[in-house]
């Protein structure tokens, strides 16, 4: 049932919706709401036991990253990189060792987890946030848009797709999206939705003492790469990484074990004494991958200009870190759209 018609409405609470949202705030616009597919907020940020399962790091250039983690209190930290990082160039040689230049600016974390970026910017607006409310589909009326999410309806004088164009692309739109859109949305890859994570935990970091980083690369293992991962506190003593896609469709304890035997041969035996361990395959995650392809091994391009303009006489944008034409796939990209979309509804 229809009860009234919004402002604004944002469809997706990743950081680009909740970018948006906090945007609007700040202008003194209060009359939206966000609707959220998912259970929790935060998207492709999901972090849990301070483990980051989706986004981690970003760089000292991502300028609108940084000044909102300012504007909202949140402290970064150095990517661990001291002592000896492992390449694995070949399954039957040795290790290869190499040094971090640690004179070279490192990665950054978000202190307690990119999580809290999440929790900071939904913090104001938590009452407009609306879990659990998978739209489908999106009709054009004369003054407004009409939302349909299950059994609810929504109006609103205009609104703010974020999901994953691949996604976006898959919910209903009347009249229909310009061929020539659909396209471009059904070719955009959603960076990291072929991802799997890894985490394993410890009672210490116990590389650390054998003069290790926890950095591990090698394309050919079934950890591409792996990290460091110790809470900014000290208290969760962590390595994450990503997993050789090749691991995708066995069981989950061969996956398990063929990840800790090949740990083992580089890090020892302490491997086998964790406390933790978790994964995350984002193929499997129905809000964020469409399923239909679980690879990509084009460089994506992203920020297509057909996303910097409104549809369905000025009622529809598209946002997202996809849609960004500065560092699309990143939090940063997600972040720059995000203020884009704000911006672009204020002034409509
Ligand atoms: C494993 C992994 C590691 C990453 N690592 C990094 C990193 O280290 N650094 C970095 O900068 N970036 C990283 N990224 C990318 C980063 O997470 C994204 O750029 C960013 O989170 C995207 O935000 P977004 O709001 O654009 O999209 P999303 O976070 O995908 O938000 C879209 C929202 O829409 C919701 N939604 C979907 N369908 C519907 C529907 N039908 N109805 C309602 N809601 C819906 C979703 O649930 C979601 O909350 C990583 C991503 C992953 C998955």
């Amino acid at each position: 049932m229809i009860k009234r018609a919004f402002k604004h409405i944002i469809i997706g609470a990743g950081v680009s919706g909740l970018t948006s949202a906090y945007q609007l705030l700040q202008q003194g616009e209060t009359d939206f709401l966000v609707l959220e597919g998912r259970h929790r907020i935060g998207g492709r940020i999901f972090t849990e036991n301070d483990i980051d399962l989706g986004a981690t790091w970003f760089q000292g250039y991502h300028e609108n990253l940084i000044r909102f983690m300012k504007e909202l209190n949140i402290q970064k930290f150095n990517q661990y990189s001291e002592g000896r990082n492992i390449l694995v160039y070949n399954s039957m040689a040795p290790a290869h060792y190499f040094e971090t230049d640690q004179t070279q600016s490192s990665a950054f974390r978000m202190a307690g987890g990119s999580n809290l970026l999440i929790k900071a910017l939904a913090n104001s607006i938590k009452d407009k946030i609306v879990l659990d409310t998978t739209v489908s589909s999106i009709i054009e009326q004369p003054n407004h848009v009409k939302i349909v999410a299950g059994k609810q309806e929504f109006l609103s004088k205009n609104v703010i797709v974020t999901l994953p164009p691949k996604l976006a692309v898959q919910l209903e739109y009347s009249p229909r999206l310009p061929k020539e859109l659909t396209e471009v949305m059904d070719k955009t890859h959603t960076w990291m939705s072929n991802a799997i994570k890894v985490c394993i935990s410890f009672n210490t970091p116990f590389w650390r003492a054998h003069d290790l980083s926890g950095t591990i690369i090698g394309q050919i293992g079934p950890v591409t790469e792996l990290y460091d991962h110790t809470n900014s506190n000290q208290t969760v003593f962590s390595l994450m990484g990503f997993v050789n896609e090749g691991l995708r469709d066995v069981s989950h304890e061969d996956r398990k074990e063929t990840i800790l035997l090949y740990l083992q041969k580089y890090l020892g035996n302490e491997i086998r004494n964790y406390i933790g361990y978790v994964e995350k395959d984002w193929s499997q995650d129905k809000f964020t991958n469409c399923q239909t392809i679980k690879s990509t091994y084009m460089l994506p391009q992203y920020g297509n200009q057909m996303f910097d303009a409104f549809y369905m006489n000025d009622k529809l944008l598209f946002s997202g870190t996809e849609t960004s034409p500065v560092y699309g796939g990143y939090l940063e990209g997600a972040i720059y759209s995000g203020i884009r979309a704000a911006k672009y509804v204020v002034n409509s």
